[in-house]
C-alpha cells in the first residue's frame, strides 16, 4: 500500500479520487469488514478514496478509506490494499449544496459549521462534487480595515479570493475593522478632518471636513494615515493634532498572535510581508488581495500539500 499520511487539514486535491460507494446492510463499516469487501472489486482509474456510506439518499454512518489498486494506467483495476482513514464515529457527512468543495477554505468552513468536533467532514457540495477534509484546522488570518465605508472592502475582497483559491491549505479569515469613529473618540475634538468624502465616515456630535475636498484651513483634528498628513502638509503646511489610522501601524513591531492582512495608504503598488503579516496598497484589485494572501499563507503554512 502507498504510504498515507494523514495530518491536520487534508484534503484531496479537487476531489480528485474520491469515490461514493453504498455498502450493503450485512457489511460493518470497520475496517476489517470493508476491507473483505472492497478488495478484489474493481475500481475506476483515478479512485484513491472511497466514502462508504449505508444509503446514498441520507447522511447515514460514513467511513472513510484510502484505496490501492493494481494498476494506474488501465481504466478499471481490482483494488489491492484498503486503510482506513476515519470509521462512522468519528466521520461527518453533510450536504451543502452551494458549497465548492474543490476549495479547502470553503471544506473548513463547513466542517466548521455543520460538523464541529468531527475529525473527517465529508461534503457533498455544488455540482454534486463530494470531497472531504481531515482534521481541519484553518489557519486564521484577521483582516485589519478602516471602515466606513461599508462592508469592509479588504475583508470582503479576501474572502471573495479565498473562495476560489483551489491550491491554498484551509484558511479561516476574521474580519477586525477599525472604526474611524472610535479612532476619533482616542482624541477628543470638536471638529475632525476625515480623508475623504466617499468614505461616508462621520463622527457623532463632532464637526467633520474631508481632506479630498480641500476645505479652507480651520482648527481640527486629522484622522488619517501617513499619507493624508503628507497631504495636509502639501495644501497647508503643517500637522495638525491627529490620530494615525494605518492599520498597519503596529505590526512590525512583535509577531501578531494570528496572521494579519491589512493595508497601507503609503504603499502604491507592491505587497509587504513581515513577520506575520501580509499588506497591500489601500486601492487593492482582486488580483493583488488573492497574491497577498497566498504570499501570507506560504509564509505560515509552508509545507501544505493536498492529497
Ligand atoms: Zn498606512
Amino acid at each position: 500500500m502507498t504510504e498515507i499520511r494523514v495530518g491536520p487539514n487534508f484534503v484531496p486535491l479537487r476531489y480528485r479520487g474520491v469515490s461514493v460507494a453504498t455498502v450493503p446492510p450485512g457489511v460493518a463499516l470497520d475496517e476489517a469488514a470493508l476491507r473483505a469487501h472492497f478488495l478484489g472489486r474493481e475500481a475506476y482509474r483515478r479512485t484513491r478514496f472511497v466514502v462508504a456510506r449505508r444509503d446514498p439518499d441520507t447522511p447515514g454512518p460514513t467511513a472513510l478509506l484510502a484505496v490501492d489498486r493494481a494498476s494506474d494506467t488501465e481504466l478499471f483495476a481490482p483494488v489491492t490494499a484498503v486503510t482506513m482513514i476515519a470509521g462512522p464515529e468519528e466521520c461527518a457527512y453533510v450536504v451543502e449544496p452551494d458549497a465548492d468543495t474543490g476549495v479547502p477554505s470553503v471544506l473548513a468552513a463547513v466542517a466548521g459549521r455543520r460538523a464541529p468536533g468531527a475529525r473527517a467532514v465529508v461534503v457533498q457540495g455544488r455540482y454534486a462534487h463530494v470531497n472531504f477534509i481531515v482534521d481541519p484546522r484553518p489557519l486564521r488570518i484577521v483582516v485589519r480595515d478602516v471602515v466606513p465605508p461599508e462592508p469592509a472592502k479588504l475583508a470582503d475582497q479576501a474572502r471573495r479570493v479565498v473562495d476560489v483559491m483551489e491550491d491554498l491549505p484551509p484558511v479561516e479569515l476574521v474580519a477586525r475593522p477599525v472604526r474611524m469613529a472610535e479612532l476619533a473618540a482616542a482624541a477628543p475634538a470638536a471638529h475632525y478632518l476625515l480623508p475623504c468624502r466617499g468614505s461616508g465616515a462621520e463622527v457623532p456630535g463632532a464637526r467633520v471636513s474631508y481632506l479630498d475636498e480641500h476645505p479652507a484651513r480651520s482648527d481640527w483634528t486629522l484622522v488619517g494615515c501617513a499619507r493624508s498628513r503628507q497631504i495636509h502638509r502639501h495644501f497647508y503646511g503643517g500637522d495638525p493634532p491627529g490620530v494615525d489610522f494605518c492599520p498597519k501601524v503596529g505590526l512590525a513591531g512583535a509577531r501578531p498572535a494570528d496572521a494579519v492582512l491589512t493595508k497601507c495608504c503609503l504603499q502604491e503598488d507592491h505587497i509587504e510581508y513581515g513577520d506575520g503579516w501580509a499588506c497591500v496598497p489601500w486601492g487593492s484589485s482582486l488580483q493583488q488581495v488573492g497574491d497577498a494572501v497566498r504570499g501570507l499563507v506560504e509564509r505560515e503554512a509552508p509545507a501544505w500539500r493536498p492529497a
